[in-house]
């Protein structure tokens, strides 16, 4: 910057994904003109709703209307975007204010914004290498496993959280034969309670998925060559399969900002502004850690963006609040949703609803007359209404007789 004042400022953005570019629509919207936006994507194409991956495997979308900014947007915002393998990002070097990506090539910066998501988990288990051995992330992720999908085929799924069940269900709509394997005794262990829980896996079994829970995996056999032929369990079991897909979660990537020295942990870690270790590099998205919290929903990381946006604007004290978490679940006809602390504890009180014949459960916890956490299943109608409930800590002493049944 030479110091004049119709110089635009240069942002370099790392990670072209839903968090980076959310911070970058939010800017244009509140400083279209204060910065030369340069982005460098790994992945190459435009930006995508990554959410979305699940219903084009499923066969409800198509990859075509997934993309939330094609690059004509860019080009349209006089955005530079640098997308594909050969330009992500290899180095950042922080005396010289540059970004150095792996053919070369260099961007300098006023301000940083660090967006690099997460990497999904491989297991590191005897075979995790072999061909037909998945994770579920990227479109390229999605390409490789509908390029098994064929009636007849069979599928394992490792991992019975959220993305597991939902890669099962795309799976098995494509006609394949899938066994989800998970080391709990629960589905969505960590959003749903034990009742809720076995509701969806009946529901899910009605629809053809098979289970193998509370599951060791020992490793993976090959079919003599170089791909995947079946999964072997500790306990002396075997299930062949054509396509192992694993689904156990994710991790920030934070390989380039660790490189470069910035303070990390688990994530890259950031203060209320989204601001790193270093003044004029921010982060935002599944690689930053906020207050020893990471993420991996899309909610909070918008919250994020807003607030990164307007800090880069340079006019803010806004400051970024981890909202409580609600869950749902993208399978078409099973509605579900969590939020809070919906296992409660003893100071808690539990209010139950059920009709079994209708297939609806509900759970509230109340604790210290406030909502602290739902489960719902069955029926979500009420899920908005409960998640401000809790997000705004309302004393809830007034509807407590009442409140299991909704708003109305
Ligand atoms: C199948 C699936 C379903 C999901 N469903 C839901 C849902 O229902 N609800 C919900 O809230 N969330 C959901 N999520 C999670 C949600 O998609 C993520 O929280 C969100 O995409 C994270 O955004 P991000 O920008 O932090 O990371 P990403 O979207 O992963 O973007 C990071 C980008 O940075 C790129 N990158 C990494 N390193 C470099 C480098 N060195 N140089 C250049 N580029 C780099 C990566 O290639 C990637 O494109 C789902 C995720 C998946 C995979």
């Amino acid at each position: 910057m030479n110091g004049s004042c119709t110089e635009k400022m240069r942002l370099v953005v790392i990670g072209n994904g839903m968090a980076g570019l959310r911070t970058v629509e939010e800017l244009l919207a509140c400083a279209p003109d204060r910065y030369e936006i340069t982005v460098f994507g790994a992945e190459p194409y435009g930006n995508y709703n990554r959410i979305l991956l699940s219903a084009v495997l499923c066969g409800e979308k198509q990859l075509a209307d997934i993309f939330i900014n094609t690059r004509q947007w860019y080009a349209d915002n006089g955005i530079t975007l640098h997308a594909g393998a050969d330009k992500a990002v290899a180095r950042i070097d922080r005396a010289r204010r540059q970004v150095l990506a792996e053919d070369g090539t260099v961007a300098d910066y006023d301000r940083l914004l660090i967006a690099t998501g997460s990497d999904a988990i491989k297991m590191a288990i005897p075979g995790h290498d072999y061909v037909g051995v998945n994770t579920f992330r990227t479109i390229a992720d999605v390409n490789a496993m509908l390029a098994y999908a064929t009636p007849g085929k069979q599928a394992l799924v490792l991992g019975g959280g959220l993305l597991g069940l939902e890669a099962a269900n795309g799976l098995s709509q494509c006609g394949m034969t899938v066994t989800v394997i998970h080391n709990h005794a629960d589905l969505l262990n960590k959003q749903l309670d034990s009742s809720a829980s076995k509701l969806l896996q009946a529901e899910l079994e009605r629809r053809g998925v098979q289970f193998k829970m509370q599951a060791r995996l020992q490793g993976l056999v090959g079919d003599g060559g170089q791909h995947v032929r079946a999964a072997q369990f500790d306990d002396g079991t075997a299930l062949a399969c054509d396509l192992f897909v694993m689904a156990i979660g994710v991790q920030p990537n934070i390989t380039v900002a660790k490189a470069a020295g910035l303070a990390c942990a688990r994530g890259i870690i950031v203060n209320d502004a989204m601001q790193t270790s270093d003044a004029w590099v921010y982060a935002v998205g599944e690689c930053v850690e906020h207050r020893g919290n990471t993420f991996g929903l899309v909610a909070p990381l918008y919250g994020q963006a807003k607030v990164c946006a307007q800090h880069l604007a340079g006019h803010s004290t806004a400051q970024f609040v981890n909202p409580p978490m609600a869950t749902k679940l993208k399978v078409s006809g099973i509605k579900l949703f969590s939020v809070g602390d919906f296992q409660g504890n003893d100071q808690a009180e539990h209010i139950f609803f059920t009709d079994p014949v209708q297939g609806i459960y509900k759970k509230l916890v109340v604790k210290a007359n406030q909502l602290v956490g739902a489960v719902l299943y069955g029926d979500t109608a009420d899920s908005a209404w409960y998640q401000e409930l809790v997000e705004q800590q309302v004393n809830v002493t007034p509807i407590r007789d009442r409140i299991i049944f909704g708003k109305a």
